[in-house]
C-alpha cells in the first residue's frame, strides 16, 4: 500500500549551497552542526564525516576565532581527501567581517555563510560590518543565510520598535512585537544584502525561536512575506524526548503546510549520545511524514502482556541499527532501498497482518504461543524460523531481499514483476 505525502510546497528561489539545491522545489535538505572546536581540525573533520555518513547533506561549523578560521581550508581539504563532499557552512557571530576578510581560504572553502543580524555589530559599525560580510559573499559567489535568533535579536532594532509601538493607539502585545521584530530583522537584512549586490537567489532566511507556537506563527508569516528559501528549526529544543517531541511538533506542522526548505533539529545530545542523533531525528521526521526516504524503517508493536520477554524489542532494535549502519554503502549499491519497510511484531494478534504489509516482516511468538516465528516477504509467508538463531536468520533474509530487489538487476526484476502484476513496485512508502 503506497502512502504519498500530499503537500503543496511554498514557492521559493532555489539557492545552491555547494552542490546541494535548497528551495525552488528541491527536496527538503537535512542539515546539522558540529560541536567540536573548529580550531581542532582533526576532531572537526571526524565529526563532519560522521554527520555526513549519517546522512547530513549540509554541515555547519562554528567559525569564531582566527584559529578556527585558519583551519577551515584544511578541514575542507581533509574531507575532500576522504571523499566527503558535504558543503560546509560557516557560523559567524561578532567578528565574521574580520575573519572572512583576513582568511580568504576560509571564505573560499565555505559553501555558505550564516550571518546573524543581531550579532554583526553595534550602532554605526553594524551596517559597515554587515556590508563587509556581504561583499565577501559576492566576491566568492557564496550564498548566505540570514539567521535571526530569538536569543540574539538586534537590541537596537527592538528598542526602536518598542518605542514606536508604545506611541500607537493600539500597540501590539509584547510577544507579537517580538515576533514582528524577528521577521523584520531578517527581511530588512536580506533587502540590505540585495541592495549591496548579493542576488536574491543567494539568500536563505531563518527566524528561530524556542517555543513551538511562536515558531509556527513566525514561519507562517515569514513564508507569506518573502520568497527566499526557509531554513527551519526550533532553537534550543532541549534534550532527549523533550527536544525530539518539540522539534517534531513544530517542524511537522510547518512542513505539512509546505513551509521549510532545509531543516535542522537542534538537540542537546545526552552525555552518551552521538552528535549524529540530530540527523537521524531530522530524517525520521521527513520519512515518517512521507516527504523523503532515507533509511528502511522498522515498524514494531509496543509490546504488551503477551510479550513478557525482551527478545522482540531487542530484535527490532538490532534490525533498525543494522539497517542504519548499512545505509552509507547501501545508498550507493542499492538505490531505492531507503523506502523498504521491515516489521518486527511481538505476537500473533497483529503480527502476521502488519508483517504482510511490510516488504519483510516477522511475527515473533508471544507468551504461551508455539515458539515459532513466521516470516513474510512481499505479503507472502516464506519461512518459519525457530530456535536460538532467529535474529541472525532474519537478518540474513533481509540482506538477501535487499540484494535481490535493489541491485540494478534486482530493480529491473522488481519493475518487470510490477508490470506483470499491473500494480506499482512492491515498495511500501512509509
Ligand atoms: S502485536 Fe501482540 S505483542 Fe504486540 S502489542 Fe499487539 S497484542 Fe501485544
Amino acid at each position: 500500500m503506497e502512502s504519498q505525502a500530499k503537500i503543496q510546497r511554498r514557492n521559493s528561489h532555489r539557492v545552491m549551497v555547494g552542490n546541494v539545491p535548497v528551495g525552488g522545489g528541491a527536496p527538503v535538505v537535512v542539515q546539522s552542526m558540529t560541536n567540536t572546536d573548529t580550531a581542532d581540525a582533526e576532531s572537526t573533520v571526524q565529526q563532519v564525516y560522521a554527520l555526513w555518513q549519517a546522512g547530513s547533506e549540509v554541515v555547519r561549523i562554528t567559525v569564531n576565532s582566527p584559529e578556527a578560521a585558519a583551519q577551515v581550508g584544511n578541514i575542507r581539504q581533509a574531507l575532500d581527501a576522504l571523499g566527503c563532499d558535504v558543503p560546509l557552512v560557516g557560523d559567524f557571530h561578532y567578528n565574521g567581517h574580520k575573519l572572512l576578510a583576513q582568511y580568504p581560504d576560509c571564505a573560499r572553502a565555505l559553501a555558505k555563510y550564516r550571518i546573524n543580524p543581531g550579532n554583526v555589530g553595534k550602532g554605526s559599525k553594524r551596517d559597515e560590518q554587515f556590508a563587509s560580510m556581504i561583499e565577501t559573499a559576492i566576491r566568492f559567489d557564496k550564498p548566505v543565510r540570514i539567521g535571526v535568533n530569538w536569543g540574539s535579536l538586534d537590541q537596537d532594532k527592538l528598542a526602536r520598535m518598542m518605542d514606536e509601538n508604545a506611541r500607537l493607539a493600539e500597540p501590539l502585545p509584547s510577544d507579537a512585537l517580538m515576533r514582528e521584530a524577528l521577521i523584520q530583522s531578517a527581511l530588512e537584512s536580506a533587502a540590505q544584502a540585495e541592495a549591496l549586490g548579493l542576488p536574491g537567489d543567494h539568500i536563505i532566511i531563518s527566524c528561530k525561536v524556542s517555543i513551538v507556537q511562536d515558531l509556527l506563527t513566525v514561519y507562517r508569516d515569514l513564508a507569506a512575506r518573502c520568497d527566499y528559501p526557509l531554513h527551519l528549526g526550533l532553537t534550543e529544543a532541549g534534550m532527549g524526548s523533550k527536544g525530539i517531541v518539540a522539534s517534531t511538533a513544530a517542524l511537522a506542522l510547518l512542513l505539512q503546510e509546505g513551509i521549510g526548505d532545509t531543516i535542522r533539529v537542534s538537540l542537546t545530545p545526552e552525555p552518551d549520545e552521538p552528535r549524529t542523533k540530530e540527523v537521524v531525528v531530522a530524517q525520521e521526521i521527513l520519512q515518517t511524514m512521507g516527504i523523503r526516504s532515507f533509511t528502511p524503517l522498522v515498524t514494531a508493536c509496543p509490546g504488551c502482556g503477551r510479550t513478557t520477554s525482551t527478545f522482540f524489542q531487542e530484535l527490532a532494535q538490532k534490525i533498525q541499527r543494522y539497517l542504519r549502519e548499512q545505509m552509507p554503502e547501501w545508498r550507493k549499491q542499492y538505490p531505492g532501498v531507503e523506502s523498504m519497510s521491515v516489521a518486527v511484531m511481538g505476537c500473533v494478534v497483529n503480527g502476521p497482518g502488519e508483517s504482510k504489509l511490510a516488504n519483510i516482516g516477522i511475527s515473533l511468538p508471544g507468551t504461551g504461543e508455539v515458539p515459532v516465528a513466521p516470516v513474510f516477504v512481499d505479503g507472502e509467508k516464506t519461512v518459519t524460523l525457530k530456535g536460538d538463531a532467529i535474529a541472525e536468520e532474519f537478518q540474513a533474509i533481509v540482506e538477501d531481499y535487499v540484494r535481490k530487489n535493489y541491485s540494478a538487476g534486482g530493480k529491473l526484476r522488481q519493475e518487470y514483476k510490477a508490470v506483470g502484476e499491473a500494480r506499482t513496485i512492491p515498495i511500501r512508502a512509509v
